[in-house]
């Protein structure tokens, strides 16, 4: 792998790719097999995304009782029919080769009796979510990285893209670089610079579960180059951001801490309502209770109703949960011996720029995959299935870039 800057003023490449998440990493690591030159455009430096702070695990229908067809039709519900059912079918019936291609990449997900350790996420009506512990976003971008590194595309950190614009061989890109405006050439580009709730969290005066560098800038380029979007003003709330105490104000408390038994009460300790539900009718059934004035407050004041994690039973919480056990601990917050407190938190951007099945945009040459891109999971998105677009549509938007560029 090359790094700037042993590029040289305009340079030129076969794919260019912005982000450096699972998108990016999938779409520029299948650029290259594909035999293109790539460039791998980053804001900050390659580990910084939201990608890997991903914790809860990634969809796939390997259950005996399960399916592709019972996953998409999951999805359809839990989106309220608002999802394409045509992204809807690349992203479940690709499924199963996604987690296979991460094996070979070096993922290797949390087994038991003999399969994956399978867990049931929000919407779910079957247990699907693969996991590895819960540093499954972690593990993954390290995979993909890893595979990134030894190959022979060039890493462009610190370049922040700031303008897109057609040029008669592709596109050429802008960048702000801490040596100034750096301007690369391409035939095709592939925009995977995720979502946009750190910064929408700041301007609303919120918390967020989103790493600084989700401001979104990259779907404003790609609109004023041209580009159609939609759902972007579907935002979607984690039912169970973290509300006490401070340190973890703005963590994302596992979904599978719910799929592995804890459950959702109020003041008075009643469940309000089905713990499992999809995001945006458990989110809104929390501001619901904290209305009628059945929340609780945390010592700092602000609304909370209680999770309680004290139904989960040590043993899954030793696999599968770890990391939220480590941190909780390291606040003086034992939650297998106490409920915590939780409120929604702003997480993911639902919508974003239209593709079709190769992750092209409405823009000939430049292809979108992950966060940025919509339709996927239309206005309400179910947990684990970003991974898994994220895995299913980089590759496809790194092999059709690819072929784009070299046509
Ligand atoms: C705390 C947390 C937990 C989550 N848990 C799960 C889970 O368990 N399962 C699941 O499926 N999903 C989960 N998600 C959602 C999922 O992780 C993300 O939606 C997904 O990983 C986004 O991947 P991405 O590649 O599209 O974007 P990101 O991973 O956000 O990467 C975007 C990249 O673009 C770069 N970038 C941004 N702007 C620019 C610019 N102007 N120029 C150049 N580069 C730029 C960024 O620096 C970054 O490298 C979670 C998200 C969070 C925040």
């Amino acid at each position: 792998m090359g790094y700037y800057p042993a590029v040289p003023e305009l340079a030129e490449f076969d794919v260019l790719v912005i982000g450096s998440g699972a998108s990016g990493l999938a779409a520029a690591v299948s650029a290259e097999s594909a035999g293109a030159r790539v460039a791998l455009a980053t804001k900050t430096t390659l580990q910084a995304c939201n990608s890997a702070k991903a914790q809860g695990g990634i969809q796939a229908a390997f259950g005996q009782d399960d399916s592709s067809e019972i996953h998409a039709q999951d999805v359809l519900a839990s989106s309220h029919d608002t999802a394409d059912p045509k992204l809807v079918e690349v992203l479940t019936s690709e499924a199963q080769a996604a987690i296979n291609w991460l094996e070979e990449c070096g993922v290797e997900f949390t087994r038991a009796n003999g399969g994956y350790r399978l867990a049931r996420c929000g919407g779910a009506s079957r247990k699907r979510l693969l996991q590895v512990g819960d540093r499954t976003g972690h593990a993954i971008t390290k995979a993909l990285r890893d595979r990134f590194e030894s190959g022979s595309g060039t890493a462009l950190t610190h370049h922040t893209l700031a303008e897109l614009s057609p040029d008669e061989n592709g596109w050429q890109a802008t960048f702000a670089t801490r040596e100034g405006e750096v301007r690369v050439l391409a035939g095709s580009v592939v925009l995977a610079a995720g979502g946009r709730c750190y910064r929408e969290a700041q301007e609303r005066h919120e918390l967020s579960t989103n790493h600084a560098n989700a401001t979104g800038e990259v779907t404003r380029i790609a609109l004023a180059a041209g580009a159609e979007a939609r759902d972007l003003d579907a935002l979607q709330y984690h039912p169970n951001g973290g509300a006490w105490p401070t340190s973890m104000q703005g963590y994302s408390i596992p979904e599978t801490t719910r799929a592995y038994g804890a459950v959702l009460v109020n003041a008075d300790g009643e469940e309000f309502t089905d713990s499992l539900g999809p995001r945006d009718t458990v989110s809104q059934a929390i501001f619901d209770e904290v209305a009628k004035g059945q929340g609780v407050l945390t010592p700092d004041g602000r609304p909370a109703v209680w999770l309680d994690t004290t139904r989960i039973s040590e043993e899954d919480a030793e696999i599968s949960l770890p990391y939220m056990l480590r941190r909780y601990r390291g606040g003086g917050i034992d939650p297998l011996n106490e409920k915590i407190l939780t409120y929604p938190v702003l997480h993911y951007q639902n919508g974003g720029l239209v593709i079709d099945e190769h992750a092209e945009t409405t823009l000939e040459g430049v292809f979108a995959c992950g966060e940025i891109a919509g339709g996927t999971h239309g206005r309400n998105r179910m947990m684990g299935n970003s991974l898994l677009e994220c895995t299913v549509f980089g590759p496809r938007a790194g092999k059709a870039a690819a072929e784009k560029a070299q046509a």
